[in-house]
């Protein structure tokens, strides 16, 4: 299989070559040239399949000249070594927990695997790399966390001091080992220009190998399409009512990954887009032009994106079609004060704690029901633990949200990044220091 850009305009490449560029040369984002369709009897025999199993079967295709079946399992093992389960919460509701990775939010599936997929591909190669990432939050501990203690590999990590929440910061910048964290006094702004200017200057590329790993990074989307099909697996133990998806969207790699799954065979009633109110592709899909603006900000603040990169890529797999993709995705977007009601109306009616993206997908996920009359089960994609959105979501159910053990013991360790300049010579100086 080789890899495309959106854009047209850049030579097909292989996954790998795909991975460690990023984007692709022309700007476009990298996307297979032909989806793979998995056969009828994968389908068929989907129910008690791991998802270990599954993500093999997916992945197979994508890599079939690059790497081999024992090293391949051995990566998919190793990077989804967490359970994902589907849980009911109403009669036609279901949940996929994505956040029982180490950062509790499902950016761990994109992250996990492509570290692996870098630190085999840096094997036989003499030269570290070093991962150069801006967050402003959430992307960062997923990151980190996927690349700890993989050899080859050093993670730089730049945040903007004092906005981003405590224990985003606990989670990205105690770490240690072959993760160093900077806390940039500026602005997200200010990490994200700071890290451009590093990949181009000479003389930085000439002693360092950077590389990025931002959210378009063809790595992280593969390995998201396997739980819309171990979610699909678990839902067919239990019925055989086909169902529909709804995804919490912000980038809309998580959405697209889905997608890919669907392109490659999975059953599927329907894809819902729920966003908050960063609502530029439902109301595409609603009926309107395209049209991406600035950000607003939100209590999801995870899907404040008002230029969504993966859009590209929806509208690659539909050959540009407006009618085949409206088709295929339903859309909503949701306000803040909808979104608190929904955490505490789901909480008082059935006890069950939503974060408020999973709240926005919950939401989306009622208004498709009552809209469009549809009368197959849903499920939903929890893409963050509540125990992340604490200042959230506790004065809405009036108790505290059982906190997992692992966010317990990394909130009692010590913040080891250093502080510098939002200059450019700062951070230039910092890595020609410690690279
Ligand atoms: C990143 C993120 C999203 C949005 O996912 P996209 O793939 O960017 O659409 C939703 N919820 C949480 C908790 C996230 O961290």
């Amino acid at each position: 299989m080789h890899f495309i850009s959106t854009k047209g305009q850049a030579n097909p490449v292989s996954f790998m070559e795909a991975m460690s560029r990023g984007l692709a040369p022309d700007g476009g984002l990298y996307v297979p040239d032909e989806m793979p369709l998995l056969p009828q009897k994968f389908w068929k025999s989907l129910p008690d399949t791991s998802l270990q199993e599954i993500g093999y079967k997916i992945a197979r295709p994508f890599l079939q000249n690059e790497i081999n079946p024992a090293a391949l399992q051995k990566i998919i093992d190793d990077a989804l070594n967490f359970k994902v389960p589907l849980v009911q919460i109403t009669e036609r509701m279901y949940v996929l927990e994505l956040f029982h990775g180490p950062t509790l939010a499902f950016k761990d599936f994109g992250a996990r695997f492509m570290a692996r997929m870098f630190s085999r591909q840096l094997k036989n190669q003499e030269q570290e790399i070093t991962i150069l990432v801006a967050t402003s939050g959430d992307t960062g501990s997923a990151v980190a966390h996927g690349f700890l203690g993989v050899p080859g590999v050093n993670v730089c990590l730049l945040y903007p001091a004092g906005k981003v929440s405590k224990l985003q910061e606990k989670q990205m910048a105690t770490l240690g080992r072959n993760i160093k964290a900077l806390r940039v006094e500026g602005t997200f702004d200010d990490c994200q220009r700071m890290v451009k200017q590093a990949f181009s200057d000479p003389e930085l590329s000439k002693d360092i190998r950077l590389s990025s790993a931002n959210s378009i990074n063809i790595a992280r989307l593969l390995p998201q399409s396997f739980y819309y099909v171990y979610g699909l697996a678990q839902m067919q133990e239990r019925t055989d009512i086909t169902p529909y998806f709804t995804v919490p969207s912000g980038n809309f790699g998580n959405l697209t990954a889905g997608l890919w799954a669907l392109k490659m065979g999975m059953q599927a009633e329907h894809f819902i887009a729920a966003t908050n109110r960063n609502d530029v592709v439902p109301k595409y899909l609603h009926g309107r032009s395209y049209q991406p603006r600035a950000s607003r900000s939100t209590i999801s603040n995870a899907m404040d994106v008002g230029d969504p990169s993966n859009f590209s890529r929806i509208q690659h797999l539909f050959d540009y079609s407006d009618e085949a993709i409206r088709k295929a995705i339903w859309g909503q977007s949701f306000t803040d004060d909808e979104t608190r009601a929904c955490i505490r109306r789901l909480f008082s009616e059935t006890g069950y704690i939503l974060d408020p993206h999973t709240a926005v997908g919950v939401l989306a996920a009622e208004k498709f029901h009552n809209e469009t009359g549809e009368t197959n089960p849903g499920i939903v994609l929890s893409t963050a633990h509540p125990a992340k959105f604490g200042d959230v979501v506790e004065p809405l159910i009036n108790q505290p949200v059982p906190m997992p053990e692992r966010l317990k013991r990394c909130m009692d360790k010590k913040i080891l990044s250093s502080p510098i300049e939002a200059d450019f010579a700062a951070l230039k100086s910092f890595l020609m220091e410690n690279y």
